[in-house]
């Protein structure tokens, strides 16, 4: 059994695994399991907790938070540090961690607006919990380990992360966390939370080209990320509507 899977069923929060088993969870259940996997991941993780990187993720946090419509999620930020990592993921009820690795591709808060965008996104869908649940049906050993867990990135990625945080190897089979099509929505709302939030939505274009570049590719059929061609079409037909957004976010006239 996966030691961070033992952990949880230790711990307890049986109701929540019970809801999530069926894919169907409240709001309250979701933001508890959210908060329990997050003390767990606060013993494992080293954070970051000033300078510029720090500020810039509290800072486009609080803001993509502001525009989130769900006020009543307890939305936070943590900076890991470890800069070989070039990832980010979200907990259910909206606990976001970004490494700071990430910030060789993040060149300004805009960039990095992108990415909390799309974790926001996959928090607001409750896509974590529903893909476990898939997953539980499926019978994937390990399925628990992925609840609520989005990175912004690439399979390998992924396996990377779940390497770093709990030190064990994965498979392939094994971190799938998401669909595509869920991937697809979270560029697609990140990127109006982006420019509701007053961030240049072109941003996510220069981001996520950057970002396609980094590492090595899988085919997209293996991967639960959209090729980087489809990724950046999506984001470009969507621009007309994520511009006007932004010229309207409440943010820009503090600029
Ligand atoms: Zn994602």
């Amino acid at each position: 059994m996966h030691r961070f899977l033992k952990t949880i069923l230790i711990s307890g929060s049986l109701i929540a695994l019970s809801g999530c088993m069926s894919g169907k969870m409240s709001p309250q259940q979701e933001s508890s399991l959210g908060a329990q996997q997050e003390r767990q991941l606060l013993q494992k993780v080293k954070l970051v907790r000033s300078g510029k990187y720090y500020n810039a993720v509290r800072n486009v946090g609080s803001r993509i938070a502001s525009v989130s419509g769900r006020p009543d999620f307890q939305w936070r930020y943590h900076l890991v540090n470890n800069p070989k990592t070039a990832n980010a993921f979200v907990l259910p009820g909206g606990k976001v961690f970004v490494y700071t690795g990430l910030f060789k591709y993040a060149a300004n808060e805009a960039e990095l607006a992108a990415v909390i965008g799309h974790e926001v996104a996959h928090a607001l869908r409750s896509h974590g919990v529903k893909s476990a649940a898939r997953q539980q049906k499926a019978g994937l050993v390990g399925a628990l380990l992925q609840v609520g867990m989005s990175v912004a990135g690439i399979s390998k990625q992924t396996a990377q992360t779940v390497n770093n945080i709990y030190g064990q190897s994965a498979t392939l089979g094994y971190i799938r966390p998401y669909s595509r099509q869920n991937e697809t929505a979270a560029d697609s709302i990140g990127l109006m939370l982006m420019a509701e939030a007053g961030y240049d939505p072109r941003a996510a274009l220069s981001f996520w080209s950057k970002f396609s570049k980094h590492g090595q590719r899988v085919p997209e059929y293996l991967s639960t990320h959209p090729a980087p061609s489809n990724r950046i079409a999506n984001i470009k037909s969507l621009m007309p509507q994520a511009l006007a957004l932004y010229q309207k976010s409440k943010y820009r006239k503090y600029r």
